[in-house]
């Protein structure tokens, strides 16, 4: 078997590989703990190379035993060498990762293929989450494909159109008359009465969290077995950052890449707890108000924020913190530049891109990858003010050439 256990990330307590996600001794979160020698003999590039177009490509190294994978097609996306924002930069290499163009247009259909597949594999009965934005939409198209129910929890008065993804894969859309977190905590409950229930990011959490090691992987395949210099990681709870750090490390211990230090960096809204702790050397403080529009990165209190700071810090990395003007001028030079349309979380990772460079932080001619999360249309309504207005004329030539003259 190659999952061996889990263990905790605090106090090192073991665990055998159930779904179970947090500490009874300390109350820290838990890890998924494999045997690398199993891996060692399993894996190789040419049977990666070989394997399918989507994260399942990378399947020895994800905590799946026996179970066929839910797989809808996601990860292995767009690499893209993005020239023209380059140029723009002041970079000579910088590769884009592109997760807009997922099913379901994130990346959480990476970490959501890899649970739905761990319920599978646990024989569970049905399968949730708390969450009003992208995790919502993919865990109802993995669960529909998996033939199992899907209950997410949304707070009250929720608007449609942001569970009209959920609502027509068929899931259980249940409104919560209180706010996210109220809803958060009924569907923790739920999954503590449902033992043989999978709710992804709470008792799946540990073997969720893995399929964001992926994006590492495909960042050192893509560059021809090669590790970057640097990269840029938008951060929320501050999950995937290390999930990518754990990726490179897979890949070293494997001998699939030579060992090299990647320099982590991250970037966040104006204000949020890590970029604030690294910024100013701090520890992780949780916050109470967020004042930003990029609500798929409002994590007031983040789960993994000390381990990302810790990361970031001994990878001489560093943290950026734009506002929200220059994150919607980001993504706005991004699609100029490169036609990607990325969701507001892509434009925090751009924004935070320029400042590291500008800042002297990053080298003209270091390879850089950057990760952009999930797809513009989601947050459509948060750039349209930004937008020029259309150019209006009669149905006259003349009136048209007037106007491009
Ligand atoms: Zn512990």
């Amino acid at each position: 078997m190659k999952v061996a256990g889990l263990k905790c990330r605090i106090c090192g307590k073991e665990f055998p590989p159930e779904p179970i996600y947090t500490c009874d001794n300390c109350f820290g979160p838990l890890e998924v703990q494999y045997d690398w020698e199993w891996i060692k003999e399993h894996v190789s590039r040419d049977k990666i190379e070989k394997g399918p177009k989507s994260l399942w490509r990378y399947r020895d190294f994800l905590p799946i035993d026996a179970c066929e994978p839910v797989d809808l097609g996601a990860g292995y996306t767009r690499f893209i060498k993005a020239d023209n924002l380059g140029e723009v930069l002041g970079l000579k290499n910088l590769f884009l990762i592109d997760d807009s163009v997922n099913p379901t247009y994130s990346f959480k259909d990476r970490v959501v293929s890899v649970a739905v597949t761990k319920a599978k594999e646990f024989r569970m009965k049905a399968v949730g989450c708390a969450s009003t934005g992208n995790l919502a939409g993919s865990l109802a198209a993995h669960a529909a494909k998996a033939k199992l129910p899907a209950y997410i929890f949304v707070p009250k008065g929720i608007e449609k159109n942001k569970i009209t993804q959920a609502l027509v894969h068929g899931a259980n859309v249940i409104e919560v008359d209180g706010t996210y977190d109220d809803a958060n905590r009924i569907a923790t409950e739920v999954a503590e009465e449902h033992p043989d229930w999978g709710f992804v990011n709470i008792n799946l959490r540990p073997y969720y969290a893995e399929g964001s090691k992926t994006l590492a992987y495909e960042a050192a395949e893509r560059l021809g077995w090669t590790l970057p210099d640097q990269v840029v990681v938008p951060m929320a709870s501050g999950a995937l950052l290390c999930a990518i750090y754990r990726g490179f490390r897979d890949l070293e211990r494997t001998g699939l890449v030579e060992d090299k230090e990647v320099v982590f960096n991250g970037s966040q809204p104006y204000g949020l707890p890590i970029s604030k702790a690294v910024k100013y050397g701090t520890s992780v403080e949780p916050v109470r108000r967020m004042d930003t529009i990029v609500h798929s990165l409002a994590i007031g209190n983040p789960a993994d924020g000390i381990f990302a700071k810790e990361i970031i810090e001994k990878t001489d990395g560093f943290a950026e913190d734009p506002k929200d003007d220059e994150t919607v001028e980001a993504l706005k030079l991004l699609a100029k530049t490169e036609g990607i349309f990325t969701e507001l979380a892509g434009g925090v990772t751009i924004a935070g891109l320029r400042r590291l460079v500008e800042e002297g932080r990053i080298d003209r001619s270091d390879v850089v990858v950057a990760y952009l999360t999930g797809n513009g249309l989601k947050t459509a309504e948060a750039v349209v003010s930004n937008l020029n207005d259309t150019i209006k004329i009669r149905p006259r030539l003349e009136e048209f050439e007037e106007v491009v003259a």
